[in-house]
């Protein structure tokens, strides 16, 4: 029996990283069921090694964790070694808007409450694999990124919203640009801050929301009523995700 061109692909392998062993092998089984080549691993600190000597696909982790936490863990694993860009599901028992924010400022890509459904667990992982797989299609050597409606080309400094040249500053541009290369994840002022006004001492917050109203009146066909650049009410900004 085969599985036609399904069996010939490598299996993507997954990181399970949770302590509590009845959760981690729920999330094993399913993860398997799913197709994933599946490593476990209950402690945060012996993770970490891992995730600096091995690239994954898909790295599931839980907040709380004996030997290092999974904030911690997931800020190490975006600073540098191979699971720089590896999409990354947080899981965790608490459910506060902070932790989400937190867990997002920290480098996941989602963010999962439990207790969770299965169906739910694989619909973020669905999702995540999708937006990671578009970003890495559309972020290329050129360094283009695109979505239905804006194409953004780093190298050139080029924006084309809705098929015609739109005029950016700097700040415009970077801001755009990391939004539109992870939909419908939420930045918040924070992280934007220190991801686009690397090298400026005296910002505030409020920078960021005078640059987002300038952008959308430029990018924006009402922008008071944005269809691309989204408000988080209470966290920050995100871009829209087309599925
Ligand atoms: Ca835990």
């Amino acid at each position: 029996m085969t599985n036609g061109d399904v069996s010939a692909k490598p299996a993507r392998r997954v990181l399970i990283v949770e302590d509590e062993a009845p959760i981690r092998e729920l999330l094993r089984l399913h993860l398997s069921l799913a197709g994933f080549g599946v490593d476990e691993i209950g402690d945060g600190a012996a993770a970490l090694d891992r995730l600096r000597a091995e690239r994954y696909d898909l790295v599931v982790l839980d907040l709380m964790l004996p030997g290092l936490d999974g904030i911690t863990l997931c800020r190490a694993i975006r600073a540098q070694g191979p699971n720089v860009a590896t999409p990354l599901l947080m899981v965790t028992a608490r459910d506060t808007e902070s932790d989400k924010v937190l867990g997002l400022e920290s480098g996941a890509d989602d963010y999962l409450a439990k207790p969770f459904g299965i169906r739910e667990m694989l619909a973020r992982v669905g999702a995540i694999l999708r937006r990671s797989e578009r970003a890495g299609a559309a972020v290329d050597p050129s360094r283009r990124v695109h979505s239905p409606h804006v194409v953004l080309d780093a190298d050139r400094r080029n924006a084309i919203v809705r098929g015609a040249p739109v005029e950016l500053t700097k700040q415009e541009f970077d801001l755009l640009y990391l939004l539109v290369s992870r939909p419908g994840i939420v930045f918040s002022r924070a992280a934007l801050l220190s991801r686009v006004w690397t090298d400026d001492v005296y910002v505030t917050e409020r920078t960021v929301d005078s640059v987002i109203s300038r952008l959308r009146r430029k990018i924006e066909r009402d922008a008071q009523d944005p269809e691309l650049v989204l408000t988080a009410w209470g966290v920050g900004y995100k871009f829209v995700d087309v599925a």
